[in-house]
């Protein structure tokens, strides 16, 4: 199966689709700002192996961290 890659509107970030609990954001941002379960990032080559998020944050994120 073929995992579709999509933008988060928050970060702008590309992260896999079904990785995510919502259809806009990543498990990133959507953990910060609904309260979703974050995804256990790990890193290799620059984006995370479970859903590809790529480590940005957006202003906003990074304001109420
Ligand atoms: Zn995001
Ligand atoms: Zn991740």
């Amino acid at each position: 199966m073929q995992k579709e890659i999509v933008i988060c509107e928050e970060c702008l970030s590309q992260y896999y689709k079904n990785a995510s609990m919502m259809t806009e954001l990543c498990p990133e941002c959507s953990h910060i700002l609904y309260n979703y379960i974050n995804c256990e990032h790990s890193f290799q080559n620059g984006h995370c192996l479970y859903c590809y998020w790529d480590g940005s944050q957006s202003d906003y994120i990074k304001s109420i961290k």
